[in-house]
This record gives structure tokens, C-alpha cells and sequence, in this order.
């Protein structure tokens, strides 16, 4: 048994063997540590291999699809390995052969269908790279199995990681020669373990055509559009590895789809982790825009919103298309009402059509198909009579299309309650099928079948005490006491009557008609369930005779679920339909950030403050306009940032936006820089990777570009990060053109609004009131007059000695003149270390309530920097330190 273990783990290195052993699949070697450890499950041995103990583990069959849940979540690949003929056979074969057995199965993260395995609300993307020698652009192909969505795409090189993030799969496929790339390294060292190099023959763009026209079942490709060589070899490999690892189950693939890059909004890697559009940057959907603005009521519809977020159009015509139906259902209260309620429990039509396609699905599949349609009807009827914006007009049509009869056929033959199981029986529905119906009224009829033939046996033997009884030894049998046996060992009787057994007071026999019945009793069980499986079987195959139709119903169903969903939010949240057009404009009139609003309403907080952002090029300008925002810390400024990068977004994905009023003219790319965190992973520290992602903005953004910066130049001296913030605005004035928030809190720079015609200095605004500041979250014209630093500090809880000295070191510096700080002043006039120890002395003996000598020693410890200190100023300090006592 081991042999064959070793050999078929052999052909399936790189994926943890599950063994079929009876009511368990067990592991061995070291896939059953790696499961015991990551399943918590017991680490047995059994045998010896090499004289050494082997270690297993094992799960239950009944309970695999949850271990296999948790494997994958951990990153792992699951070969499933069944026996895969009868142990009869096996026996014939010889004394001891071993059932055969083979994988049947792959399970990757890539590649589940499993109902409770996969999220109804996300996509579980398989993702191919491809790239051929003599093409540049590397090319992208996913296809999500569990609906048989398909596309493909190409990536401008330098887009590779941010297009796979947008796509956001669960596995990537990559060629082993783009593997070890040296150049493609940092992508892969991002995507860690979700990267899955493959060898290269996967990926043969020769062959690919041939291959996927196989598994679409069509003669050519010409019909779907041109592919390129590298979308061919990324396409072969994405098709290559879903026939692997479902080992030649039809998949229901929708034919390729290319998303041309340049029909959407680009995003880039860095600007979708900061914009925490799907999720947060600390990895959790909570929190995220798409959490907040999600009131999808499906699971195809919370994908297909997912989608929409993740790839905002720049087609205006095909933005509005999408935004008038979120307009129309805004107005239509009553319908839009009733339609959220319709599609309310609607099935996933696609990932049930996909499992049966897949030889995977069970009664409750055909149920959920059935359902879908009976819903499909009724939203069709709901939108009958009513005049449309286009995209609804089609998303009825193609509920009208939905094949009705499948409907009907499926409303006829299912029974209500439905097994999981097609091999559990019990599915179909009475009067549907006369042989099932006859099958089943033979089993559960039996026993009056049985009382009657007792009756008549009695009546014709005339014995009264005459029974047919049954026990697992004879089956069922006729039995009459010893006194009256004989009649029926005799004459006429005897030709009848078979002898079975003789007790000591009775006599058991039985009849002809009675080793009929019993065996018609025996196999009325089988033969229904083999009546109900053939079934099964016509059914499924009539539901995918109508994948097509199902497809693009199921798609009709996401679309009315997604317009309707944003239609409620805009409708709840006060939100307005932009206008959208191909100018440079950016207007927006009482924005808000949807996700801090949502979190100060959780709180019960503030009311958000709404505000206006006017980037549209200035009177005869023909460039944006960059707005340089300065303002204290915490005074709202990345708050303000982000949300008119979220207004761009929401109202390219086709949705209103959280304003009184927006115009926006179709923004091209999207580029943030806010919030700097250390990469350590990487080696990089912060201020490292702000000039990494600083520099890919100068370098790509262009008039068409929306771009909002945060603090540039903090993780260096003043006055580096102060040149460095200065010539990036200016760069991003003259050269790239865009439109651009750029907030800072070097005041300095707000000189630059006297040489640069676009550039326009607005502030957070603050009020002062007996030393302390109120943050107003207004943004007004003009610039900060004071960074209230020391302030902001004060309300983290700073030690007071220290905000005691910054106030002090910041009164010299302010009298010194704000232009040239002179540092070599500074240390002249205020001796650091002394004067600190002074201060926070003063600050103890005269604070009204005495501090205890603990923290006052505390005090001073805050106040030293051992470094700053001579041999002299330490012995000093030390003295100093015992004098507190
Ligand atoms: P900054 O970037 O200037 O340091 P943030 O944008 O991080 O400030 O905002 C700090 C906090 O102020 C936020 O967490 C939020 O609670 C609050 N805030 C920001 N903007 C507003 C606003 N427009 N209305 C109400 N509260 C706001």
C-alpha cells in the first residue's frame, strides 16, 4: 500500500495526498505532520517504511470538505485520491491486490466550488500570467470556476502587481522562466504564497488555441476577438490547470472576455492598499469602502459590486449607462423596494450550474436553479410595463429569455425537501415518474401487500393463527404453530408450502409468491434510486443544454441586485449622481468620506463636516488645478484627500457620490500617496518607500491623472523633506499637468502659490480658544498660520516636560523667523540638556497638586537623551537625579 502511496504522491509533489482508506482519508509522511499541525488533528503512525515509523493523520470522508477548507485558507493544495474500482474486482485479481486507486481530484485554492468553502460575496479568481519571448507585455487570463467567468487582459509591464491586485485572486499561475525573472522578483515576493509557478509546457502558447477551443467547445477563437501570443500562453495556462485539477470535468466556461486596460481606471498597487477600497490596509473587509457602500442583498450581486469597484470605467457614455439605472431605481422608491425584496433569497444560479456542469452538484443545486428562474419570472413581471434606462431594459430581456420550460420541468419533478446528496434519494417529487411512483408505493406498501397475502394464506389454509413475519436470518417468512404444521408438509399443501425451519412450537415456511415479493420489496428500494438517479441525470442535463441563457439571466439578476443596492445607499445616505464628462473638471460640492462618516455615526460623534473641492482647470487654464492644503495634524487633511479620490472612483464605477453636487471629468489614473509604513519585509524603511511611490507618480501621471499626496517628505530633516516636497509640486505643476491635492505641513510652501498660476493654497481650518485648538475639518482658501504641533501632542498625553520644551524651543525658533531656523542659534541659547532637567523641575515644584519623587524622576528621565550628553553634563544629570530624592 505504501508503494502505491509513494507513487502516486510521487506524480503530485507539490500537494498534500489525501488517501482513501475505507470511511477515512489518511495522510502520510510529512503531509500528515503539516495537516496535524495545521488541522490540530492527531499524529498517529502505522507501519515502517525504511525501518523507520510513518506518521499519519487522518479525516474523516464525511467530514473533508471542512479540513480541506482549512488547508486551503492555509495555502495549501489538496490531491484527492480515491479508489477507483469496486475491491471485488480487486479480489479477483489475486488474493491481496490493492484496490486501485487514483486522484481524483485537485483542490487549490484556485479551484474550489464547494457551497461552504467558497465566500457568496467574492469571486475566487484562478489567475495565469503569460508571457512569450519577442512580446513585451506580460498577459493576464482568470477564470472563476465556480461561475465560469473567463477574461483576459494585457498589463503594461511596470502594471503587473497592481492589475493582479485588482483582480485580486486566490492563486496565480506563473510560467517557471517569468518565475525566476529577476526582474519580476519584487511581484512575485509580493503575491508570496498566492504565486504558483508552474512549468512552462502549461503555458505552450502553440497549443493553447487548440486547448481552450476544446474546452469551449468551438471550432476557433476568431468568433471572441484577436489575442496576442502572451494572452494565448496566459489563457492555455489558466485552461491547463483547470483541466488538471479537475481531471476532464466539464467546466461551464463563458468565452474569454478582454478587458481592454485601457477601458478602466488605473489604479495603482499602492493607491488601492490606501484607499482600503475592498479592504483595509490591515487586511480586514470591515471597515472598507466596499463594506460601507454594499447593500447588495445576493451573493452574485456583491461580487459583481466588488468588481465594479475594483475596475472604474473611463468610457463616460458607459457610465452613465450604468449610472441611469441607479438614478431611475433611486426615484422609483416603491419599485425598487419591491424588486430588493424579490431578489432577496435568490440562489447563486451560477455557482449551482457550475457544480452540476462539474459533476459536483447535488438535488439542491437543481433546487437553487429551479428557484432562480420561478424569481427570475416574477422580477421579469415586477418590470413589465415600466419604461427603462437601457441597462434594465436588457437585464429584462434576459429575464424574459430564461428558458421557461426548464423551470416548469424542474417545478414538476423536484420534491420540496431536497437531499444533498443525489445518491440519498428521496428528490423527485410524487406523479412525476409512474415506474418511481409504482417503485415507491411497493416498498412502503409492503406491509399492507403482506397483511393481505397473510389474510388470504389464512383463509385458504384455514389456519387463524397463520403470520408472515420477517427476521434478518429468513427474511420474511410464514409461520404456524407446530400443531397445525403437518397440513402444510402434506398433499396438496406440500407443493406450495416450501419448508424453512422447524422450532419447538412452530413451523416456518415459505411460498413462491411470498421469495417474489420479499425480493420485489429488497429491490423496489434500489431500483427507485436508480429511477431517481437517471433522473437526476436528465435534469442536469437539460439545465446545462441552457447554460448560455442561465448565464445571462444569472448576470440580468447581479446587475438589477447591484443598481438597486446603490440606489438604496444614494437614496439612505443623501448621495448625488455626478455628472460625468470628458473634460479636465473636478468639482464636487459637499463631499464626505463615506467610511469616516459611517465610522463618527457608529460612534455617535461629531457630524462629519462636508467640503468642496474645486480642481477643475482655473479661468483660461488648460490644465487641472493643484490645490497645496495645509493644517494641523488631526485636523481632517487626509480625511479630505481620500474622499474626493473616493468620489472619483464611485462615480466612474457608475454610482452616485457622497456630495450636494460633483462634476467629474473622466480621471485616467489614480495615484495616492498617503499615510508612510515601513516595508520592513523588504528593507525598506519609510522614508524609502514614499520616494519609491512618490517617484512612480512623477514619473506616470498625466493631465488626465488624479493625484492626492500626503505629507511628502516627513521621514527625513526639515530641510531635505522641505526641497523634496517643494520640487514634487512643482514637477507635478508643470510637467505631469494633473489635477492634485497635495497636502503638507511645511508652510513654506505655500509660497509656491505666487509662481505657479494653478496652484491654489486652502487649510484646514482651526479654532483657538484659551490655548487649546478646535478642529474645525474645514477646508477654507488661504494657508495654515501654525502647525499646532505642540498642541495636537498635548492631547496624546506627552509627557509634560517635554511639551513644556517644545513650546519653549518653538518660541525661539518662531522669533528666530520661520525662513532660517538656525540650529546652531538654538543650541547657543538654549542649552538642551540643562535647560530640559530645569524645566521639568520648575514644572514638578510648581504644579499645584506635588507630583510623588517616582514621577518625577520620570519627568527628568523623559528630558534626557544620553547621546546629547557630555562626560560632564552625565555626571551632572546624575547628581541631579539623586538631589530629587
Ligand atoms: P490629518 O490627516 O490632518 O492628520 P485626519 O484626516 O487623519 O487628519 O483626520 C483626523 C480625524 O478627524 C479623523 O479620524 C476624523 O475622526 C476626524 N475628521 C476628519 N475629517 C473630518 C470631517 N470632515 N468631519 C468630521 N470629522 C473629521
Amino acid at each position: 500500500m505504501i508503494e502505491q502511496f509513494i507513487e502516486i504522491k510521487a506524480a503530485n509533489a507539490d500537494s498534500l495526498l489525501f488517501y482513501r482508506m475505507g470511511d477515512f482519508y489518511e495522510l502520510f509522511f510529512t503531509d500528515a505532520e503539516v495537516a496535524a499541525r495545521t488541522l490540530g488533528i492527531t499524529l498517529t503512525k502505522r507501519g515502517q517504511h525504511l525501518g523507520r515509523d510513518i506518521p499519519m493523520a487522518g479525516v474523516p470522508v464525511h467530514a473533508a470538505n471542512d479540513y480541506l477548507q482549512k488547508l486551503i485558507a492555509a495555502g495549501h493544495r489538496v490531491a484527492v485520491c480515491e479508489q477507483v474500482e469496486d475491491p471485488a474486482e480487486a479480489k479477483k485479481r489475486g488474493g491481496k491486490a490493492l484496490v486501485r486507486r487514483d486522484v481524483t481530484r485537485l483542490v487549490t485554492p484556485g479551484t474550489i466550488t464547494e457551497e461552504n468553502i467558497l465566500d457568496p460575496g467574492e469571486p475566487n479568481w484562478l489567475l495565469a500570467v503569460g508571457r512569450v519571448k519577442g512580446e513585451e507585455k506580460p498577459a493576464l487570463a482568470w477564470i472563476d470556476i465556480s461561475t465560469g467567468a473567463f477574461r483576459t487582459a494585457t498589463s503594461a509591464g511596470e502594471r503587473l502587481l497592481s492589475d493582479i491586485l485588482r483582480i485580486d485572486p486566490r492563486e496565480v499561475l506563473v510560467p517557471q522562466t517569468l518565475f525566476e525573472d529577476p526582474d519580476l522578483r519584487p511581484t512575485w515576493d509580493a503575491l508570496g504564497r498566492l504565486a504558483n509557478p508552474q512549468p512552462n509546457a502549461l503555458f505552450e502558447s502553440a497549443s493553447a488555441s487548440d486547448r481552450i477551443c476544446r474546452v469551449l467547445s468551438v471550432s476557433t477563437l476568431d468568433g471572441f476577438g484577436q489575442f496576442s501570443r502572451s494572452e494565448l500562453s496566459a489563457m492555455g495556462g489558466v485552461v491547463a490547470w483547470v483541466e488538471k485539477t479537475q481531471l476532464g470535468a466539464r467546466v461551464p466556461l463563458s468565452p474569454p472576455q478582454r478587458e481592454e486596460g485601457a477601458s478602466t481606471l488605473f489604479i495603482d498597487a499602492a493607491t488601492r492598499t490606501s484607499l482600503e477600497l475592498t479592504r483595509t490596509s490591515g487586511g480586514s473587509r470591515e471597515g472598507s469602502l466596499l463594506k460601507v457602500i454594499d447593500r447588495t442583498v445576493t451573493g452574485p450581486g456583491a461580487r459583481l459590486l466588488a468588481e465594479r469597484l475594483a475596475a472604474p470605467l473611463t468610457d463616460p457614455e458607459r457610465i452613465l449607462r450604468r449610472q441611469r439605472s441607479v438614478t431611475f431605481l433611486r426615484q422609483e422608491n416603491a419599485l425598487r423596494d419591491g424588486l430588493r425584496s424579490a431578489l432577496r433569497g435568490v440562489p447563486d444560479l451560477m455557482r449551482a450550474l457550475s457544480r452540476l456542469s462539474l459533476g459536483r452538484g447535488g438535488p439542491r443545486d437543481l433546487g437553487a436553479i429551479r428557484m432562480a428562474l420561478s424569481s427570475g419570472r416574477e422580477l421579469a413581471d415586477r418590470l413589465a410595463d415600466v419604461e427603462l434606462p437601457e441597462e434594465l431594459q436588457s437585464a429584462r430581456q434576459a429575464l424574459h429569455a430564461l428558458p421557461e420550460e426548464i423551470g416548469d420541468l424542474l417545478g414538476k419533478a423536484l420534491a420540496t425537501d431536497l437531499p444533498l446528496l443525489a445518491r440519498d434519494g428521496g428528490f423527485v417529487g410524487e406523479a412525476f415518474d409512474e415506474e418511481l411512483d409504482a417503485q415507491r408505493a411497493l416498498a412502503s406498501d409492503s406491509r399492507r401487500v403482506i397483511a393481505v397475502m397473510q389474510a388470504e394464506l389464512a383463509e385458504e389454509t384455514a389456519i387463524k393463527t397463520l403470520k408472515i413475519r420477517h427476521n434478518n436470518m429468513l427474511g420474511y417468512y410464514i409461520e404456524v404453530p407446530s400443531s397445525h404444521g403437518l397440513k402444510l408438509t402434506e398433499g396438496e399443501a406440500k407443493a406450495r408450502f416450501i419448508h424453512r425451519q422447524t422450532m419447538s412450537n412452530a413451523m416456518r415456511f415459505t411460498t413462491t409468491e411470498l421469495a417474489d415479493l420479499e425480493s420485489r420489496i429488497a429491490d423496489a428500494g434500489g431500483r427507485a434510486l436508480a429511477i431517481e438517479t437517471a433522473i437526476f441525470e436528465r435534469l442536469v442535463g437539460a439545465v446545462l443544454e441552457e447554460t448560455e441563457c442561465l448565464r445571462i439571466g444569472a448576470e440580468a439578476l447581479a446587475i438589477l441586485d447591484v443598481s438597486a443596492a446603490l440606489a438604496e445607499l444614494a437614496d439612505i445616505e443623501n448621495w448625488c449622481a455626478p455628472t460625468i464628462d470628458g473634460s479636465l473638471a473636478f468639482e464636487v460640492e459637499c463631499g464626505r468620506h463615506p467610511v469616516v462618516e459611517a465610522a463618527l455615526r457608529a460612534q455617535q460623534g461629531d457630524a462629519f463636516i462636508a467640503n468642496d473641492c474645486t480642481l477643475s482647470p482655473p479661468q483660461g487654464a488648460k490644465a487641472g488645478a493643484l490645490w497645496l492644503l495645509t493644517g494641523p495634524n488631526m485636523g481632517g487633511k487626509s480625511t479630505f484627500l481620500r474622499q474626493n479620490a473616493l468620489i472619483a472612483i464611485l462615480a466612474q464605477m457608475g454610482a452616485h457620490v457622497p456630495a450636494t453636487r460633483a462634476t467629474i471629468g473622466i480621471v485616467d489614473r489614480l495615484f495616492s500617496r498617503v499615510g508612510a509604513s515601513d516595508d520592513l519585509a523588504r528593507g525598506r524603511s519609510t522614508f524609502m518607500v514614499e520616494m519609491v511611490e512618490t517617484a512612480a507618480i512623477l514619473n506616470q501621471a498625466g493631465e488626465r491623472s488624479l493625484v492626492i499626496l500626503d505629507e511628502i517628505g516627513r521621514g527625513t530633516s526639515t530641510f531635505d523633506g522641505l526641497s523634496i516636497a517643494w520640487a514634487t509640486a512643482e514637477h507635478l505643476h508643470e510637467t505631469n499637468r494633473c489635477r492634485a491635492i497635495f497636502a503638507t505641513h511645511f508652510h513654506e510652501m505655500t509660497a509656491l502659490a505666487e509662481t505657479l498660476p494653478r496652484l491654489a493654497n486652502v487649510t484646514m481650518r482651526v479654532k483657538e480658544m484659551e490655548g487649546e485648538v478646535i478642529f474645525l475639518h474645514q477646508v477654507g482658501k488661504g494657508a495654515a498660520d501654525r502647525s499646532y504641533g505642540v498642541q495636537v501632542a498635548r492631547l496624546a498625553g506627552l509627557p509634560k516636560s517635554v511639551l513644556a520644551r517644545a513650546r519653549t524651543v518653538l518660541e525661539r525658533l518662531e522669533a528666530g523667523g520661520a525662513s532660517t531656523p538656525g540650529a546652531g542659534t538654538l543650541i547657543d541659547d538654549l542649552p538642551l540638556f540643562s535647560a530640559a532637567i530645569r524645566q521639568a523641575e520648575n514644572e514638578l515644584a510648581s504644579d499645584a497638586a506635588p507630583a510623588s519623587a517616582h514621577e518625577a524622576l520620570l519627568a527628568m528621565l523623559d528630558g534626557i537623551n544620553p547621546d546629547d550628553l557630555s562626560p560632564r553634563e552625565a555626571l551632572e544629570t546624575l547628581y541631579r537625579l539623586k538631589d530629587v530624592r
